[in-house]
């Protein structure tokens, strides 16, 4: 188990569904329109007219504490770190082989140049501790926190939250 764990409190509450933080994202990690996409949004609808209901929830890599994608990679190319619990790849060791699909509940993994590509937290891009990834700076409602998975933890109870539920045991939290 890893000392820390960083993880995301996603407020769909706030959510307007808007696709900034994709966007972001992409811009940020160079990724072509039309390709890969490392967070998406995912929208639920509810009830019977008019009493309706849309919950739009903004999810990526969920850096999990077992991560199935660690598991089931034969080359050692997706790990989870010790420092902060975040789940990266080394494109430079993977061989492309999409196992790690099997082992993510969640569908995560996408390939690009023949290579498993997933949210790091913007770990590359990020230069001081406490820095924030670029979908949760993008985002004009609010709706996207990173940090300690206790603190996500703290400000998600404030509206009823609740941590992710999976076999793989998923560092984001839900309101
Ligand atoms: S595609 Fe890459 S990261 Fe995924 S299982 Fe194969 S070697 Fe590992
Ligand atoms: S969400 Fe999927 S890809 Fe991300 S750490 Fe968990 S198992 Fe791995
Ligand atoms: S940028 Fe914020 S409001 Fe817009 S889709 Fe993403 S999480 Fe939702």
């Amino acid at each position: 188990m890893a000392t820390k764990q960083l993880g995301f409190y996603v407020d769909t509450t706030r959510c307007i569904k808007c696709w900034a933080c994709v966007i972001t994202c992409k811009q940020w990690h160079d990724i072509k329109a039309g390709t890969v996409s490392r967070r998406n949004v995912e929208e639920e609808n509810g009830g019977s007219f008019p009493n309706v209901t849309r919950k739009f929830t903004s999810l990526s890599c969920m850096h999990c504490e077992n991560p199935g994608c660690v598991a089931v990679c034969p080359t050692g190319a997706v790990s989870k770190r010790e420092e902060d619990g975040l789940v990266v790849v080394d494109q430079g060791v993977c061989i492309g082989c999409k196992t790690c699909a099997s082992g993510c509940p969640f569908g995560v993994p996408q390939y690009l140049d023949m290579k498993m590509n997933k949210c790091d937290a913007c770990l590359t891009l990020r230069e001081a501790e406490g820095d924030l990834p670029r979908c949760v700076i993008t985002c004009p409602c609010q709706a996207l926190h990173f940090g300690e998975l206790e603190e996500m933890g703290r400000l998600a109870a404030e509206k009823g939250g609740k941590l992710m539920e999976g076999s793989t045991k998923p560092s984001v939290y839900i309101a």
